[in-house]
């Protein structure tokens, strides 16, 4: 069986789907990896070679003569075009934002599994690429707050005078606002932080952080995830916020409920009311953001207090963010080969629920009627 390794084309993006170091999980499979596909990752073509991959010069030729390709970022159309007809690829997907790719994957007649449809259950944790990549994204969105804003985090008591530690508020305390807490701990701030889901109240205290209280009803979905809240909740919760946020120094949110947009938490009055030169990172703009001023890409400045959109924040430290996909990758391609051969077995939940197109067919039902609303 062999297995594709390309190079990402993203505008940002540096990571790679697949380092050295996990070739040898992978016993009894041909790796192909493009040339110079780990190069921002800082995993060169001889090492890849060392752990017993072929290196191969060109896209055309890497895709042409795959039976699995894994990847980073979704597939694009003209990736699919150059995937050999009934091949198999894995990768982060987003069905329902990625169309046209789905579509042309059906036509090519192929298979797709989507990281993001992994179900939540303890077998699968060692493929959630979902958390390994949110960890890396929570730990960077403190760092750049962290680099931005004009106070220190920790307290500091010297003979020049004390200095009071900043005051940190996380919103969301799921992966990535978890790693956000204990990251801005680590650097000595004040955290604290909230959350809809009962669980989170829990995982915040241990990491040293204070819960706030907000005499909110929990908003449980499933599988860990939020659930979809009402605007009366979301505006109460703004209500209730709203002193929180003006006393902090920093906010970084990361608040999403599953295939929705993401609720405004921070709203346009709370951000003035914060003290000037204050930084709010929101690592949900990709999802129309938890701050109302949020523009996806861009870095607004209003009152003087810096709302700064968090792209994919763990392609910014690739090395690390590669090595956790890696695992995640090459966990799923065990899930995927049998006896060397690619047989993924659909009566696994995990296969089943995570593949989104099988030989052509769309199953995905969110994607297919996604495709079948834009063909009517
Ligand atoms: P996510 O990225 O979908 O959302 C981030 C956080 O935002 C969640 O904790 C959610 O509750 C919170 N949120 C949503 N609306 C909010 C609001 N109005 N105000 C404040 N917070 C709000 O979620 P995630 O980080 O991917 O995962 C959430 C949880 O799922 C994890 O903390 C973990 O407990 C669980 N989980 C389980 C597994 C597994 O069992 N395999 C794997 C990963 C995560």
């Amino acid at each position: 069986m062999k297995l594709a390794v390309p190079k990402e084309q993203g505008p940002g993006e540096q990571r790679v789907a697949l380092v050295p170091g996990e070739l040898a999980r992978l016993p009894g499979i041909d790796v192909l990896v493009q040339r110079g596909a780990g190069e921002q990752a800082l995993f060169g073509d001889d090492e890849y070679e060392a752990a017993g991959a072929t290196v191969v010069a060109s896209a055309e030729e890497l895709y042409g003569s795959a039976e699995l390709v894994v990847k980073v970022q979704p597939p694009t159309v003209e990736e699919a075009d150059l995937l050999a007809e009934g091949a198999s690829v894995l990768s982060l997907l987003v069905p329902t934002a990625n169309l046209p790719a789905v579509r042309r994957l059906a036509e090519r007649k192929a298979t797709a599994f989507s990281f993001e449809l992994v179900p939540r259950i303890s077998r699968a944790q060692v493929m959630d690429a979902l958390s390994s990549q949110a960890t890396v994204a929570g730990y960077r969105a403190v760092l750049i707050a962290a680099n931005r804003l004009s106070k220190f985090f920790p307290l500091f008591m010297t003979a020049a005078g004390t200095v009071a530690p900043a005051r940190v508020l996380v919103m969301g305390a799921g992966v990535a606002g978890l790693q956000a807490i204990a990251t801005a701990r680590r650097l000595g701030a004040v955290v604290s932080a909230y959350d809809v889901r009962v669980a989170a109240k829990e995982e915040v205290k241990s990491l040293g952080a204070t819960f706030l209280e907000l005499s909110l009803e929990a908003q449980e979905g499933t599988g860990g995830y939020a659930g979809a809240q009402s605007e009366e909740f979301v505006a109460r919760q703004q209500q209730l916020i709203g002193s929180h946020v003006a006393a902090s120094d920093v906010v970084i949110t990361t608040a999403a409920v599953p295939g929705r947009r993401a609720p405004v938490l921070v709203t346009e009055p709370m951000v003035a009311a914060m003290r000037p030169g204050s930084i709010i990172v929101d690592l949900a703009a990709a999802t129309g953001g938890n701050c109302e001023l949020t523009k996806d890409g861009e870095e607004v400045t209003f009152n003087g207090v810096h709302v700064l959109a968090a792209g994919e924040l763990a392609a910014t430290m690739p090395t690390h963010a590669s090595m956790l996909f890696a695992r995640n990758v090459s966990s799923f391609v065990k899930l995927l080969v049998k006896e060397g051969r690619l047989e993924p077995d659909f009566n696994d939940e995990i296969v089943s629920q995570s593949a989104v197109v099988v030989a052509g067919d769309v199953r995905n039902a969110a994607a297919r009627a996604a495709l079948e609303e834009a063909h009517t």
